[in-house]
């Protein structure tokens, strides 16, 4: 990459940037990308390869906590690698009580030690070629280049009509960055990031409680949904349904006390916490980016930026990918991927675009969802239920029967289209390591696997992926669907 502008290398001085460009009529850059994260990296690290002068600008706005990390964006600072980590740590306490079952003697009680490690030019539009920034030090400087790609991402957002939530509230930008204990937390929303982080504070033995206004991982299937919370419920974490918060005040005792409103009781009810944490989703930072002096259009609801299939926004030298664009997965793969296609049709001569169908993901919560594909609302919404057949079981993981783990929650379901070659719509399966099962089977969706490719297709024994292979039992058949023996 030609250039890489951090905080630890000052840019060159403004006026000596606007000087040659005018001297010259060209454009410093072939590439200027704005965001060093997932997306923003991906396409400048693959217009390098083609030999391209590419310039990356990144900077991350201190959350209200005052929480900062370096390059690489959402994913690596305070994303999907430090959530799998704490994941895993989760993992590892409950294989700890584990393998107490399987003959190991550990010595009790075993608890867990919150230990972190710790690990910036901000851009902004001047005219369609030209960018911005500022250093944190407050220095200018100036960028031109042939083509921009804005793929500056997402932060949390704050819940605006409940007083002292910013004051007091923390979000996930912070939680991965604590030095000590978040300790007895409330974490309001009821996604991914919410139940994810709840579900790993819980296994390293945290009260947590998660505040949900209506139904859990909306947009996902909602049985595979309730079987989620309905396990982590069974596993210790807490759950206010129904509950709106209005207020957080901090009490004498330094303690969080959070009021809230009960729909289902039509009442205000209170409790007090260590950390109070907003996981309502993810808003863009485009105000900054001075996108309107140049002419890029964004959703002015979302505030997102409304992208073409080629990533292209209305100016025709300015694409976006990532987090920031309209109706786009908030995913580090399709960020990733769609960062290098793009690079590929401006300097490679491919004309190949991102395919957003079918992109399987996992919500890493104690037993992990993983999908690809239709839910089966979807499915029905789309195809009508007459014509959706629904292949489903319920399974006992191997390594649950020694450790007496209760598999109530482990189920999969396989919806397809009812015609002859009963095309496969979508793959839902909760249990353990559900990423790495829905990975391999989301080739053979892509690809336009049959429901009788699948049952051909042979099992490894004894696996929980295997049971997808020997699926049989249709919903509308009423069968019991509990999987007993090999
Ligand atoms: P980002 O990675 O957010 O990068 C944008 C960069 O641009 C940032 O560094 C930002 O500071 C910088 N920037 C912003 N404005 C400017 C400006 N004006 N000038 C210069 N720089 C600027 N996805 C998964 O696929 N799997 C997971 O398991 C997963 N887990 C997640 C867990 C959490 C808690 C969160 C919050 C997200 C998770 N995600 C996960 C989503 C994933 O992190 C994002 O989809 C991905 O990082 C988006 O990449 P991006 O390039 O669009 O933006
Ligand atoms: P989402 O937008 O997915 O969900 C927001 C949640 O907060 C919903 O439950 C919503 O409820 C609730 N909510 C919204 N506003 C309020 C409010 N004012 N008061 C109370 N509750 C509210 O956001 P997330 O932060 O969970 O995730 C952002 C994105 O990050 C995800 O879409 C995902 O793509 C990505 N991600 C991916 C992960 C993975 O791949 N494993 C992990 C984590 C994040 P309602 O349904 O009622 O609107």
């Amino acid at each position: 990459m030609a250039a890489l502008w951090r905080r630890a290398r000052p840019p060159p001085a403004s006026g000596l940037c606007r000087t040659l460009r005018a001297l010259s009529g060209k454009n410093e850059y072939d590439l200027l990308v704005i965001g060093g994260g997932s997306g923003g990296l991906a396409c400048a690290k693959e217009a390098a390869q083609f030999g391209r002068k590419v310039a990356v600008l990144d900077y991350v706005e201190p959350s209200p906590q005052g929480t900062a990390w370096g390059l690489g964006g959402t994913c690596v600072n305070v994303g999907c690698i430090p959530k799998k980590l704490m994941h895993q740590a989760a993992l590892l306490g409950t294989a700890l009580k584990d393998a107490q079952h399987y003959g190991w003697n550990i010595s009790q009680p075993v608890h867990h030690t919150w230990k972190v490690k710790y690990f910036n030019i901000k851009g902004s539009f001047s005219d369609p070629h030209t960018v911005r920034g500022l250093t944190k030090a407050g220095k200018e400087t100036v960028v031109t280049a042939d083509n921009i790609v804005i793929a500056t991402g997402g932060r949390p957002k704050y819940p605006v009509h409940v007083a002292g939530a910013l004051e007091y509230g923390i979000t996930s930008d912070d939680l991965f960055w604590l030095k000590e204990s978040p300790g007895k937390t409330l974490i309001v929303g009821a996604s991914y990031v919410s139940l994810e982080c709840a579900g790993f504070l819980t296994g390293l033995g945290l009260d947590t409680t998660v505040m949900m206004r209506s139904v859990p991982l909306r947009g996902f299937d909602q049985q595979m949904a309730s079987l989620v919370t309905e396990h982590m419920e069974s596993y210790g974490t807490k759950f206010l349904k129904r509950c709106l918060p209005t207020k957080v005040e901090k009490l004498k005792s330094n303690r969080l006390q959070v009021t809230w409103k009960n729909a289902d009781l039509d009442k205000e009810e209170t409790d007090s916490f260590n950390t109070v944490m907003w996981a309502i989703g993810r808003a863009p930072d485009t105000k900054t980016l001075n996108l309107e002096t140049v002419g890029v259009k964004t959703n002015s609801e979302t505030g997102k930026i409304i992208v073409d299939a080629s990533e292209a926004t209305s100016v025709p030298h300015i694409y976006a990918v990532g987090d920031i664009t309209e109706g786009r997965p908030e995913l580090t793969p399709t960020a990733i991927a769609a960062g290098k296609l793009l690079a590929q049709r401006l300097f490679g001569q491919s004309s190949e675009l991102m395919d957003y169908d079918n992109v399987p993901t996992t919500v890493f919560t104690p037993l992990e969802y993983g999908c690809v594909g239709l839910s089966e609302e979807a499915a029905v919404q789309r195809h009508g239920s007459d014509n959706i057949e629904v292949y489903h079981a319920y399974y006992k993981p191997l390594e649950f029967t020694v450790a007496e783990r209760d598999a109530t929650q482990c189920y999969m379901k396989m919806v397809c289209l009812r015609e002859r070659e009963q095309r496969i719509l979508g793959l839902h399966f909760i249990g353990p390591n559900a990423g790495e099962v829905i990975q391999g089977f989301a080739l053979g969706i892509k690809c336009g696997a049959t429901y009788p490719q699948m049952v051909k297709t042979v099992g490894i024994h004894p696996t929980c992926a295997e049971e997808v292979t020997k699926l049989h039992i249709t919903k509308r058949s009423g069968l019991d669907a509990t999987v007993t023996g090999c």
